[in-house]
């Protein structure tokens, strides 16, 4: 965390925004319009816990821009949360969205407790009564404001707030579309627990994809062989991790809150997650050299540094230390905006995570289309793109008189299934999006960073659909 206290997150984030503002057309009052959160809810509740004692939380829930409806936002449990965090949160949100193209405005939600502290009982009362409060005030609803999981919530709470809000709207038709990230035995989609990191994989895949890129920071084209770094093992850590490992990069460090290991000649993912699941923690994994502290796995040696933990890890104490080429910020908001100046000036390409890290609200928006339209993808054309498939195969095989082997005819037959098109749907949005950042930052040279390019791709996509609502002129 930065050692500055006076550190306003939400305050950097309009310190982006007004950096790229300059690049664009836009009048003053249509940008300010835009930067603005357009609705905040700050409420206190009373829990009692199963001691008896009652407790009072404080707990957010901030629209950004309706600009697009429903707004769209994840849910945090965490001891950090406030207002100014909410609001920042929720003002990536809204440039997130615009950037992958999900029709929604920017959100998010914020219950401000330890989750470790309580019992599941108790965790669940408090997501129920935070849920309530939202009904109460219009707050959630599948045309209002959609609900998803964030640091310190998953799938389970995601049922309940879908459980609180079925039970208090009865008989609403397209009520399981309130919540994303839900489990899939609960209206949620295959594929949405990994979107982010595997959004992550994607986006830098694509990045070291691109010549132009890899020339700014020297480094050979192609994910493959690049050592990588990672901060966080939690939902998004890991499966950046796992999919970068398996797309060929070499996975050097890894963190957790006990520590960091590192292994210049890579780590099984798979096994240091088991390994602390057994001894609970990473440390003293066979043959890496353990870190006292999380933090210095950001100061590890290696070409790609993912931090997927909380916001405001790298600062101007630590930045300098930094040895990574590129850093894709998986988390929301890891650097402060001393440690960006920092490192821009030092050439390292900052992958910036309103886009990078859009994996997971993108397959949010998969499950929520699947929620409205109340059918699983894939369902209706599987069996006949595999029937239709099997009659070319035959065709082939006829024509050429030679037998297709039992592992190409499977790859050529099978048709869509719900994890398959989730999964190239996701693939899609990532490159999409690099490729149209890119050509900003290609487009101008005095844009100075990826950062700046994306926050202009997103200001230009939602001034021009208030524009075309006919809000401005
Ligand atoms: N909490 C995630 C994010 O920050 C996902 C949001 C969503 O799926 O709505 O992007």
């Amino acid at each position: 965390m930065s050692t500055n206290t006076n550190y306003s997150f939400f305050k950097n984030v309009e310190k982006n925004f007004d950096k790229a503002a300059v690049f664009t057309n836009w009048d003053n009052g249509v940008l300010r319009q835009i930067k603005e959160c357009n609705s905040v809810y700050q409420m206190r509740f009373p829990i009692k816990r199963e001691s008896g004692e009652v407790v009072t939380i404080e707990a957010y829930r901030v629209q950004h821009s309706h600009h697009k409806t429903p707004c769209k936002g994840g849910i945090r449990f965490s001891i950090a949360v406030d207002q100014d965090e909410v609001m920042a949160l929720a003002a990536l949100m809204t440039y997130k969205c615009a950037i992958v193209n999900v029709p929604f405005g920017g959100a998010k939600g914020g219950i401000k407790i330890r989750p470790k502290d309580y019992t599941p009982y108790e965790l669940e009362k408090i997501t129920r009564r935070y849920t309530s409060e939202l009904i109460k005030k219009s707050f959630i609803g599948p045309g209002i404001d959609v609900p998803a999981p964030d640091y310190g919530t998953g799938e389970r709470e995601m049922a309940w707030i879908l459980d609180t809000y079925v039970a208090m709207r009865p008989g609403e038709i397209d009520a399981a579309g309130c919540v994303t990230g839900k489990p899939v035995s609960q209206g949620g989609v295959r594929g949405r627990r990994e979107a982010t990191g595997l959004g992550v994989f994607y986006g830098l895949n694509e990045v070291c994809n691109t010549q132009w890129l890899m020339d700014k920071v020297g480094l050979p084209l192609g994910i493959k062989g690049k050592r990588v770094c990672v901060q966080g093992l939690g939902n998004v850590g890991s499966h950046a991790a796992k999919f970068c490992s398996e797309g060929g990069a070499k996975i050097v460090g890894l963190a957790e809150f006990e520590g960091a290991i590192y292994n210049y000649d890579g780590l099984d993912v798979d096994a240091v997650i088991e390994h602390r699941k057994k001894t609970g923690s990473i440390l003293d994994f066979p043959g890496a050299t353990n870190f006292a502290k999380s933090q210095d796995a950001l100061e590890m040696d290696c070409d790609i540094l993912i931090p997927a933990a909380l916001e405001s890890v790298i600062h101007a104490e630590n930045a300098g230390n930094v040895k990574a080429k590129i850093i894709g910020e998986a988390a929301n908001g890891p650097l402060t905006g001393d440690a960006d100046d920092i490192l821009n000036r030092k050439g390292v390409l900052i992958v910036p995570d309103m886009y990078l890290n859009a994996g997971g609200v993108t397959v949010s928006y998969f499950e929520w289309l699947k929620n409205l339209s109340h059918v699983r993808y894939g369902r209706l054309e599987k069996r006949f793109t595999e029937n239709l498939n099997h009659h070319l195969v035959m065709q082939v095989e006829e024509m050429t008189g030679k037998a297709m082997n039992k592992v190409e005819r499977n790859l050529i037959m099978q048709g869509p299934d719900e994890i398959s098109l989730v999964r190239s749907g996701l693939e899609e949005t990532m490159i999409t999006a690099t490729r149209e950042i890119v050509e900003i930052w290609q487009g101008n040279p005095a844009v100075p960073d990826m950062r700046t390019a994306a926050y202009i791709c997103a200001i230009n996509k939602v001034a021009t659909s208030y524009a075309e609502l006919g809000i401005f002129p």
